[in-house]
């Protein structure tokens, strides 16, 4: 029997556009062709700007209660169909059920925060007599929409992670293009439906497919665009600056966390987090718990439990309630990262359980790791994580500052002095005081330093690196 396959097109000027050519989206659990998804080139894409700037026209003149509104409309159609997208995330991107809920129930949040970012947005008044010079002035600053914002987002987080794009820009008043992820195009078309339903005017949002290196490229390099708001890799991230010119960059980009456990902390209730902290949708997490760093006195009893628990994951298909564990994204990710094991271990690490079956990486668990061991020094984005033991706090918290990233990190301590000393010399941009580094909620600052990244995201953060602060003085002196 043959199977419809799904045809999409590209989504620019509010109207649906075939594509010159097509690419067939395949499942990465069973193989299967699930779509054929446009390939947009750089025509296509300077049309969507084109488009765009009209769009940014009537955003700016959209008030602050309708831009509110329509964040709040999709925020609420998402939670009507929340188990199709879900599902969405499941096939395209192998997200196991109960996490790609976890995902949707996250997205439907941060719009709501963006909605309520809509509403806040505001300047300030500015003390002018504050100088002799500024004697009988009243100033102060409101914050316009930037213009066009270009989004290039990641894999991982199809749903939320674009959700953290699109709801600031348009609760500034901006129009957004969204260049999605290859693998995950579904996901972002079907957002685009949910807000042309909310009633965003046309050509405010517009979906353009295809490769990163020509559409996303198109997109960096136009001055009409004005921000270009990416999460990815680092490599892609770099060369994004280099190529932005003038325009804003804010780059969400990866990282190995790392976790300390002090002396005396009590590990049996932390043993299920961090493992969930290690392994969610098999470690494709940028803040996923890859290096963990435990006092020597807690050292044996914690990896015997972990690894404990570790063997009760189950592997299966991401469509199935129970699984926790599903396929890798592709198959160059799980050759790489089965390298990068094999070379851990020649250079004398053991690995206490793991190994790869066919397209799926089994929870892998490193002991005796070298530092500059790719498992450790690299990020792993794979279910991989490495335990080594400290003899003090000041060797653990080196041990984390170790490396070319940071983004969030976490410690489990006892010791109120040792809390303060991790918040004030851990070099990450979020600090998780007993708490694993890969906690995150949508409201809050979160981006990284070093190579994790450039500028915060969490809403309010992320609105106002969408906004130009404009400042209007009158003078009244005669
Ligand atoms: P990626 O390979 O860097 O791709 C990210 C996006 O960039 C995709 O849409 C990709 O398009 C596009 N792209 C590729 N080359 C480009 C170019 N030359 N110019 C413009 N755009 C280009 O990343 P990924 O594998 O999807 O995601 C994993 C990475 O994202 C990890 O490093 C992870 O840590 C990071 N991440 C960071 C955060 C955070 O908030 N800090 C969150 C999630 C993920 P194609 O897919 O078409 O190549």
């Amino acid at each position: 029997m043959n199977k419809t396959i799904l045809k999409k097109s590209l989504y620019i000027g509010g109207s649906y556009v075939e594509g010159s050519s097509y690419k067939s989206l395949r499942s990465p659990h069973s193989g299967e062709v699930i779509a054929e998804i446009p390939v947009g080139t750089r025509e296509d894409m300077r049309r969507a700007i084109d488009h765009a700037a009209e769009a940014a026209k009537v955003m700016a003149k959209t008030p602050a209660h309708q831009r509110a509104a329509i964040l709040q409309n999709v925020s609420l159609l998402l939670k009507e169909r929340k188990e199709e997208a879900a599902r969405i995330l499941t096939l395209e991107a192998a997200k196991p059920l109960s996490v790609a809920r976890g995902e949707i129930a996250r997205t439907i949040e941060t719009y709501q925060f963006a909605a309520d970012e809509a509403r806040r947005l505001h300047g300030e008044t500015i003390p002018m007599d504050a100088s002799a010079m500024g004697e009988n002035r009243i100033a102060y600053t409101v914050r316009r929409p930037v213009g066009i914002v270009g989004a290039i987002t990641p894999f991982n987080f199809p749903f939320n992670l674009v959700a953290h794009k699109l709801g600031p820009a348009f609760a500034a008043g901006n129009p957004v293009i969204l260049k999605p992820a290859d693998q995950t195009p579904l996901s972002a078309f079907f957002i685009a439906e949910l807000f042309e339903q909310a009633g965003l005017p046309a050509g405010a949002l517009q979906v353009v497919t295809g490769r990163g290196s020509e559409v996303g490229d198109e997109l960096v390099c136009d001055e009409r665009v004005k921000v270009i708001t990416f999460t990815g890799s680092p490599e892609v991230g770099k060369s994004i600056r280099e190529k932005a010119g003038l325009k804003r960059v804010v780059l969400e980009l990866g990282s190995n966390s790392g976790l300390i456990i002090d002396e005396g902390f009590d590990i049996d209730p932390i043993i299920k987090r961090t493992v969930t902290g290690a392994f969610t949708y098999m470690g494709q997490v940028c803040i996923s718990l890859q290096r963990i760093f435990v006092h020597r006195s807690l050292y044996d009893t914690f990896v015997d439990k972990f690894v404990a628990e570790t063997k009760n994951l189950r592997i299966g298909d991401p469509g199935d309630e129970t699984t926790d564990i599903a396929a890798l994204i592709s198959q160059k990710d799980v050759e790489r990262i089965a390298s990068w094991v094999k070379e851990a271990e020649e250079s004398g690490a053991r690995v206490l359980t793991g190994g790869v079956e066919n397209n799926v990486v089994k929870p892998t668990v490193i002991v005796d790791a070298a530092p500059e061991a790719k498992v450790c020094a690299k990020e792993t984005f794979a279910p991989v994580v490495v335990i080594t033991p400290f003899d003090t706090f000041e060797e653990a918290i080196d041990a984390v500052n170790d490396s070319t990233y940071g983004l969030q990190a976490g410690v489990y301590t006892n010791s109120m002095e040792h809390a303060f000393q991790a918040a004030e010399l851990l070099d990450v941009g979020g600090v998780m005081i007993n708490d694993f580094p890969t906690f995150r909620v949508d409201q809050m600052p979160y981006g990284g330093v070093k190579e994790s990244g450039v500028g915060r995201e969490g809403i309010k953060y992320a609105t106002e690196e969408m906004t130009e602060l404009k400042l209007v003085c009158f003078n009244r002196n005669r």
